[in-house]
């Protein structure tokens, strides 16, 4: 049986004092409307300790939204998996779009960072997703079959439980368009086969796969109405409690 998972991508907004102070009226508002999902919120970098500390006791998972793909060194800029796990990070987003489209992150530096991120012992959600060319180019499983061969290669079945994979279609993400719930279980289908047959149908029965591209309070219940559908990775209606509630929430 797998647990639903709803994550929300703060991307480069909320500072940390506005992130602390939205992250502690989350955890109060989980605690008392008894959400029955995981919950994960991905604050940026320098908002990290603040959050950890907000949602302390609360089952909230922090996350980081990138990291190096390097334990430490001459790598300004960058920051290390063991500086993650020592303010109590353990979770990392590899692979998001923007990370792909606006710095250049190839499918290879994606692989190392989630080898990485294993090998120090923690969780990733690798996004995978196709652009609106693509998709109209009859490219869809042929890209989400390389960026799930490469992002998960050298990956052992045995650190397949701490993979959660979540398929966002690039043309969906910030844009309003949300692929129809058909359209994510259908690509979510194919991701599932796919991990299937790189490792084997039980870890394909148990990987959480979440959706993500404009999911909001109007549009959840019908996603995660869907078999392949486990959970989301939410970016815009993240931002405030308002909006992120209704979504954790849809099941109550
Ligand atoms: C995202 O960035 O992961 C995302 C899905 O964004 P939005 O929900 O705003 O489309």
């Amino acid at each position: 049986m797998r647990k639903a998972y709803i994550a929300g991508n703060w991307k480069m907004n909320l500072t940390p004092s506005e992130g602390a102070e939205y992250a502690a009226s989350l955890a109060k508002a989980v605690k008392e409307s008894g959400v029955d999902c995981r919950v994960m919120i991905a604050p940026s970098f320098v908002a990290l300790p603040a959050v950890v500390e907000a949602v302390k006791g609360s089952g909230i998972t922090v996350a980081a939204q990138n990291m190096a793909n390097h334990v430490s060194g001459a790598y300004t800029g960058e920051v290390s998996p063991l500086m993650l796990k020592d303010i109590g990070v353990n979770t990392v987003i590899l692979g998001h779009s923007e990370r792909r489209r606006y710095y250049g992150e190839t499918d290879e530096i994606i692989n190392s960072k989630v080898l990485l991120a294993l090998s120090e012992g923690m969780e990733v959600v690798l996004c995978v997703g196709e652009t609106l060319e693509e998709r109209q180019g009859g490219k869809l499983e042929e890209v989400l079959s390389r960026q799930i061969k490469v992002g998960l290669a050298g990956v052992e079945a045995s650190q397949m439980e701490k993979i959660t994979i979540a398929y966002e279609p690039v043309w969906a993400i910030g844009t309003g368009m949300t692929a129809t719930p058909e359209d994510a279980d259908g690509a979510h289908a194919f991701i599932r086969s796919t991990v299937g047959s790189l490792y084997s149908d039980d870890i394909a029965k148990n990987l959480i796969i979440q959706y993500g591209g404009s999911v909001k309070a109007g549009n959840i219940k019908a996603l995660m109405s869907k078999e392949n559908v486990d959970g989301a990775l939410v970016g815009g209606a993240s931002l405030t409690l308002d909006a992120f509630l209704p979504i954790i929430t849809y099941n109550n």
